[in-house]
């Protein structure tokens, strides 16, 4: 059946029914969904040799290390770090799947902010001598939400800012409370976003340097699941940038004020 395109005409010429439209959109939906089934079972595939492959290197480095084989165990710990990069971009996969089938959950507890940037920021302090991640935080209050979550989006912004200034080695987070919400800022000095690009930058797979941006790694997926998992907690994220100064991006969350704790 070739329908989809096939325009019936009455005798005086006049269209009858026009089949096109629909199909095309099912069409391009089948595909959408094919395209997300088919990233969701290869991500989920690649996970498991990885995981496994990242457990037998760390323990030859730990081996060699005893050995005192520095040289070697050095290696090992470099295959190490890039099959953490491999695990971050097959996770980062699995996410836009859940994310586009509406599966992605999440695991809501209290917690106060600024505990939790604290602990991230520290965490990727520990990982950079070339950029001082510096804290400007004031009193932000608890939220209910996803900590492990709010910890991944952080990371992705703190990250960035990173890697998208190699010229600049300070990075501030800030956290703020206005009215009902915690806002927390992430600013870099680096190369920043040019104007027309700037809503862009949360599509998934967009890269403002295209895919050949060989200079910045990167699949284009973080800013994309970053947004989807604020927005599903009931905030907001943006950016301010100017090209060649740097970037400012922000998500909001919201506070609830009076809690209510039983003794
Ligand atoms: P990736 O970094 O893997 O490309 P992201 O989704 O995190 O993917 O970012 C999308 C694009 O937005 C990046 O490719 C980059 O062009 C731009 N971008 C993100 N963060 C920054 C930043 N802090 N400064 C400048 N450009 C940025």
């Amino acid at each position: 059946w070739h329908l989809s395109r096939a325009l019936p005409f009455t005798d005086d010429g006049a269209i009858v029914k026009w089949f096109g439209t629909n199909t095309d959109i099912d069409e391009q939906k089948q595909l959408a969904r094919q395209k997300d089934d088919f990233l969701g079972i290869a991500s989920h595939e690649l996970k498991t040799p990885v995981t496994s492959v990242k457990a037998y290197a760390q323990v030859l480095g730990a081996m060699l290390t005893q050995e005192g084989e520095d040289k070697k165990a050095g290696m090992v710990m470099k295959m190490d770090a890039q099959l953490n990069r491999l695990t971050n971009l097959i996770g980062d996969l699995l996410d836009v799947t859940k994310i586009n089938s509406g599966k992605i959950l999440f695991n809501k507890t209290w917690f106060d902010v600024n505990a939790v940037v604290q602990d991230v920021v520290q965490d990727i302090q520990h990982t950079t001598n070339r950029h001082i991640l510096v804290m400007d935080f004031e009193e932000a209050g608890q939220v209910y939400s996803d900590k492990e979550r709010i910890g991944q989006v952080l990371t992705n912004l703190i990250t960035n800012a990173i890697k998208y200034s190699p010229h600049a080695n300070r990075v501030v987070i800030g956290t703020r409370r206005e009215e009902d919400s915690v806002i927390v800022t992430v600013q870099d000095f680096g190369i920043g976003i040019p104007k027309e690009k700037l809503e862009k930058v949360f599509e998934q797979f967009y890269r403002v340097g295209g895919s050949n941006q060989h200079t910045f790694p990167g699949l284009g997926l973080g800013l994309y699941i970053s947004n989807e998992i604020i927005r599903r907690e009931g905030g907001k994220m943006w950016v301010e940038s100017e090209e060649e100064k740097g970037s400012v991006f922000c998500f909001s969350l919201p506070v609830i004020k009076d809690v209510v704790t039983e003794n």
